[in-house]
């Protein structure tokens, strides 16, 4: 069996971790790229959601490599997401690809169906390694998530940004060709002293930006135009709603541990959005008042076209504006968008919170201090 998933940010590492630790043979989709896109727009209906085209361009990238084995993750909300296994079966399927796609539903009253298809996707019947496994795999993704939140923070107040870039670059090829959670580990603390070792001016001033939205657009570096690198360069430092390891605390760890950050972010969208409406709706809601809660100096929000949850949100996130007096921003990505008007878009939302954070600091300048 040669496995093989779409991307989604650092998922892949957490996955690989997990699946060869398995001893299972993983086939990784190249680095999501332009020509990624330009197969998932050909094959896919043109009015769905980005992700989808990302992840059938992902599969047939994959499946060019060797790949015979697709996992996928399932839901049963009420957006898109729901439907994206039986397209995306279907869509291979009238390409002639004879491949093997094993979906990971929710339980939804069934938890043994889940659990045939996590020992058949493990290929072993044995319990208690599959979830050792999960476990490291788990914790791999956690430490790369926090190996790159710290990367951002360096960007913002580096003298050169740009090496932190190259830093990550280097990390996220070299991921690639080194096995198991050992070797991993070893990776990811050896790119850490690099990140160390990068000047920065501890002087500096930076702002805080909270990206909200949808989870793919967030994760993705590759949809969302590697927003935390352009902002980064601008002297922000970014922090994301949405994380892999998160999702995974969330949806593997239900209850009052796994869950707790929702529930908050739950609470706190409440009085504006009170009802599940797909995606993490909601949770941009609840997530947006958190970063003004924390003084944050703006927000941006991240979507598909066409995101059913975040067109919701995105009514609704003018009154946060308004009652939290924070600027934010919306950003919509298709294969349409073009980078530079994006880029654009950046620097004059990133000009008029330098702009307010002069005003709110008026005497502070004028004393020099
Ligand atoms: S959350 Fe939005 S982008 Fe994601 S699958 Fe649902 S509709 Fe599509």
């Amino acid at each position: 069996m040669k496995v093989t998933f779409p991307h989604m940010g650092n998922t892949f590492i957490g996955a690989k971790v997990l699946m060869e630790d398995l001893g299972n043979e993983v086939i990784l989709p190249p680095k999501c790229s332009k020509k990624t896109l330009e197969i998932g727009t050909k094959h896919s209906p043109e009015t769905i959601c980005l992700p989808l085209k990302i992840n059938i361009g992902n599969y047939v990238e994959s499946i060019e490599k060797g790949a015979d084995t697709i996992l996928i993750t399932g839901s049963c909300g009420p957006c898109r997401f729901g439907f994206y296994s039986l397209m995306e079966k279907e869509i291979l399927k009238d390409l002639g690809y004879d491949v093997d796609i094993i979906v990971f539903d929710p339980p939804d009253g069934r938890p043994m169906e889940l659990l045939r298809r996590i020992m058949k996707a493990a290929d072993t019947k044995n319990v208690y390694r599959i979830l050792r496994s999960i476990v490291r795999g788990g914790k791999i993704l956690e430490k790369v998530d926090n190996l790159i939140e710290y990367s951002n923070k360096i960007r913002a107040k580096a003298f050169n940004s740009f090496k932190v870039d190259t830093i990550i670059d280097n990390f996220y090829e070299e991921v690639r060709n080194v096995h198991g959670m050992e070797e991993t580990s070893k990776l990811i603390k050896e790119t850490r002293t690099k990140l160390d070792n990068v000047k920065i001016d501890q002087n500096k001033k930076t702002l805080k930006v909270g990206i909200v939205g949808e989870i793919y657009t967030i994760i993705e570096p590759f949809a969302n135009l590697y927003v935390e690198r352009k902002l980064g360069h601008l002297g922000v430092e970014v922090d994301k709603a949405l994380k892999p390891s998160s999702w995974v605390k969330h949806h593997l760890l239900p209850g009052p541990f796994g869950s707790g950050e929702e529930k908050r972010k739950w609470k706190e969208a409440a009085p504006y959005l009170s009802t599940l409406v797909g995606g993490h709706g909601r949770e941009t809601i609840g997530s947006s008042i958190i970063y003004a809660k924390e003084n944050y100096d703006g927000i941006i929000q991240i979507l598909p076209l066409t995101c059913m949850p975040e067109i919701v949100a995105e009514s609704i996130l003018p009154t946060i504006q308004k009652d939290y007096n924070i600027p934010i921003m919306t950003l919509i990505v298709d294969e349409m968008t073009g980078e530079a008007g994006y880029q654009t878009r950046l620097e004059a939302f990133v000009d008029l919170l330098w702009k307010r954070w002069e005003e709110d600091n008026h005497e502070e300048l004028l004393s020099g201090s």
